[in-house]
């Protein structure tokens, strides 16, 4: 296909990505996704998103899988030893309790710090020598005193319902260890160019046909699920896309 036959070509046919892909293609546009998952096959929203893509043309690229690393900013051998030593609890844990176990799992608003963000590792390179992506993380001073008064609020409920023994979680002030699978806010919206990567439309400060579509956008991950917070910011930037990008 040539440049010239194209008017959009999107990286991600993920929660955001999807959606964007279904709108431009559903105006009229002719869009070229590039995917390189499914990296999570079990997933039902992945069938999901195969059924929205149909007649959309699907071109592989980017890295395989293998050589797609992570590694956090500071220390590489406490992180590894942090992780062994989290397994080794974790299976004592389930050893000692499961038999006779309920848990509770209760979700916190995670606050931004300006200092967290990811970038490209200035040492370490994928097979290919690309640089990896590099990950700095830091807990926000003020959520252990969200973690704790949850775990104290979980802790009451269990033995009002006459648990025998409660365990509660070991809450560290400003861990580098994130607990859920929301990893978001790394292109922040926002109307200053300093602090933001992309406008309210999602689109990348300075660049008029770049735009941003997914969790990366999102300021603050808000205490509840993103999904669907996701797929509506993705509209609204599908919205703008075709407003600011097709011929009256
Ligand atoms: C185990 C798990 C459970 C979760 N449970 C929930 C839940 O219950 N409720 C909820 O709201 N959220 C849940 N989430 C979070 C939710 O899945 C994400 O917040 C959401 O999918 C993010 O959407 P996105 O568009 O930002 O990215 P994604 O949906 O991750 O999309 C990114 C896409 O980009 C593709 N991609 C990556 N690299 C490349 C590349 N180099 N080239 C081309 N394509 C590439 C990926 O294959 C993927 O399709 C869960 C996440 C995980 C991992």
């Amino acid at each position: 296909m040539k440049q010239e036959q194209v008017d959009a070509v999107l990286v991600g046919s993920g929660a955001g990505g999807g959606i964007v892909a279904k709108e431009l293609a559903v105006a009229g546009w002719r869009v070229v996704l590039l995917e390189r998952g499914p990296w999570l096959k079990t997933f039902g929203h992945v069938e999901t998103r195969d059924a929205w893509f149909t007649g959309i043309d699907r071109v592989p690229f980017g890295p395989e899988r293998t050589d797609v690393r992570t590694v956090r900013a500071s220390d590489r051998e406490k992180a590894r030893r942090a992780t062994e030593c989290a397994l080794w609890q974790l299976k004592h844990f389930y050893r000692t309790y499961f038999p006779q176990s309920i848990w509770f799992y209760a979700t916190c608003h995670t606050l931004p710090r300006a200092e967290n963000r990811v970038d490209t590792d200035p040492e370490v390179r994928d097979a290919r020598g690309v640089p990896v992506s590099r990950i700095t993380y830091r807990q926000h001073a003020r959520n252990a005193g969200e973690e704790q008064f949850m775990a104290d609020r979980c802790a009451e409920l269990l033995e009002e319902a006459g648990a025998i023994k409660v365990v509660k979680p070991r809450i560290v002030r400003e861990s580098e260890a994130g607990i859920s699978t929301h990893q978001l806010g790394s292109c922040r919206m926002g109307s200053d160019p300093a602090s933001s990567v992309a406008d309210r439309t999602g689109r990348v400060h300075g660049i008029p046909n770049v735009y941003i579509a997914d969790g990366s956008l999102l300021v603050n991950p808000g205490g509840a699920n993103p999904s669907l917070t996701i797929q509506a910011l993705a509209y609204w930037v599908s919205a703008a896309i075709l407003r600011d990008h097709t011929a009256s």
